[in-house]
């Protein structure tokens, strides 16, 4: 019989030692980045949500629900960096041509309410924003240069 010949493969797995660590943040907390809180029918409210227009959906939702009700939303203050988001003004707010997309640095923990500058200095309407996904809208040239060059 020629017997089993192993070649020496099995020298090459790791001891589990080495295995890279696991578990080192909750996985969920990632999608989650952003968090929305207010006041409904005069109960404190606070929710997460994975994205600014997300939060601006439970806000609206809010404030259609009482007429009194108060809501702000924010990047999580222990999120570990700043993110920077795409928007352009949502359809009707400006002209067709005026539509154009600007970065908006998002610190973590800098409450957001009323409106939002970009990078470029343009100032929107925070309800007025239709949020788009990374990668998906061609930011002003002047919103990409001083992304760019930004601390
Ligand atoms: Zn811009």
């Amino acid at each position: 019989m020629p017997g089993v010949d192993a070649g020496g493969a099995v020298a090459v797995a790791l001891p589990r030692e080495e295995a890279p660590p696991r578990r080192a943040f909750a996985p969920f907390a990632t999608l989650l980045p952003f968090m929305v809180v207010g006041r409904v029918h005069g109960q404190e409210e606070a929710a997460r949500a994975a994205s600014p227009h997300d939060a601006l959906e439970r806000m609206l939702t809010w404030l259609l629900a009482d007429d009194d009700a108060t809501a702000v939303w924010y990047l999580r203050e222990d999120w570990p960096t700043a993110l920077t988001m795409v928007g352009r003004p949502a359809r009707g707010v400006v002209g067709e041509a005026r539509r154009q997309a600007h970065l908006f640095r998002l610190e973590p923990g800098a409450v957001l309410y009323g409106s939002i500058t970009a990078c470029c200095g343009a100032e929107l309407g925070l309800p007025e924003i239709e949020w788009l996904p990374v990668g998906a809208g061609m930011p002003c040239e002047c919103c990409l240069v001083l992304n760019g060059t930004g601390d």
